[in-house]
């Protein structure tokens, strides 16, 4: 079958990805034991490159029970409590918490300091339980309100001071409705609009990616977009792929393609999540051209 395909040139790794893999080859490479608490990149094919080069991995709750050694932070970030417990393990922490995470992480401590003394709530949009927002509650004791939706905006205590933060990896245009609807509901109730602040902190990793992915799911027949299930910005890109392209299909690998999905001469775009590696879109692309 003769298909046109194209990469795109804006998918593949983040930069906090790229970095926290390089870290963890450079000490590969150099004989040492190395273990990831938590997969280091939410895409299994990867990750069994890497644990074919040494790399162990973990349950990320499993910290307790590394035995010694090195223990790597993956991009997402760790609640305090995770150094500390490394510490009295005697274990040696390669921290690859992604600068913007851990930025993220400081704004989130300076305004619970300053917000709660006067009666005030930090809250997170955020998935509950993802590792990432699990390091930034752990950044005020858990002392957040996680809002995973609208839904979720009757938890809040509207008639006090309120900051709201997002996850990194979260959709923009969900965020900003969440922001509006919290606004809307503070002047409805009468409470303080003017103590409330919504913060942007969507990654540009992310964001800077959607417009392009518009016009690259546009112009194709046919998307694949390569993911692991795990990832969060996995489902907000391949979300918009599917807005803009009905025939967008989302896989792990190029064992799940289907031949149905194709006409003969048609254009065929591959993409993929920040946590795709670029050799994974190549090897796809490379299964295409022999069907
Ligand atoms: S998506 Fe952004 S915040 Fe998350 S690891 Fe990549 S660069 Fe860092």
């Amino acid at each position: 079958m003769e298909l046109k395909i194209e990469i795109d040139s804006k998918s593949g790794f983040c930069y906090g990805v790229v970095r926290a893999i390089e870290q963890a080859e450079k000490f590969l490479s150099s004989g040492e034991s190395l273990t990831s608490l938590g997969s280091i990149v939410h895409n299994s094919s990867e990750l069994k490159r890497l644990e074919k080069r040494g790399l162990k991995v973990v349950d990320s709750s499993g910290l307790n029970n590394i035995a010694g050694g090195n223990v790597l932070f993956r991009a997402h970030g760790e609640p305090p409590q995770s150094y500390e417990v490394a510490k009295a393990n005697s274990l040696n922490v390669i921290d690859c918490t992604c600068p913007v995470v851990l930025k993220l992480q400081e704004r989130v401590r300076d305004s619970y300091s300053k917000i709660k003394p006067e009666g005030g709530t930090v809250a997170i949009f955020g998935k509950k339980g993802h590792a990432e927002v699990n390091g930034l509650a752990g950044q005020v004791g858990g002392d957040v309100v996680i809002l995973q939706s609208i839904a979720d905006i009757e938890k809040l205590n509207l008639m006090a001071p309120l900051n709201i933060f997002s996850q990194t990896t979260k959709d923009k245009d969900h965020y900003r409705e969440l922001c509006k609807e919290i606004e809307r509901r503070i002047e409805a109730a009468g409470g303080p609009i003017d103590k409330f602040k919504a913060f942007n902190t969507i990654c540009g990793q992310v964001s800077s990616r959607l417009p392009h992915l518009r016009e690259f799911a546009a112009k194709h027949n046919v998307i694949i977009f390569v993911s692991g299930a795990e990832s969060s910005n996995g489902k907000v890109l391949y979300d918009l792929c599917k807005k803009v392209n009905e025939r967008s299909y989302k896989i792990e690998s190029s064992t799940e393609i289907n031949r149905d999905w194709f006409n003969e001469g048609e254009s065929v775009g591959i993409c993929g999540a920040t946590s795709t590696p670029s050799w994974q879109l190549e090897e796809v692309a490379n299964y295409l051209s022999t069907l």
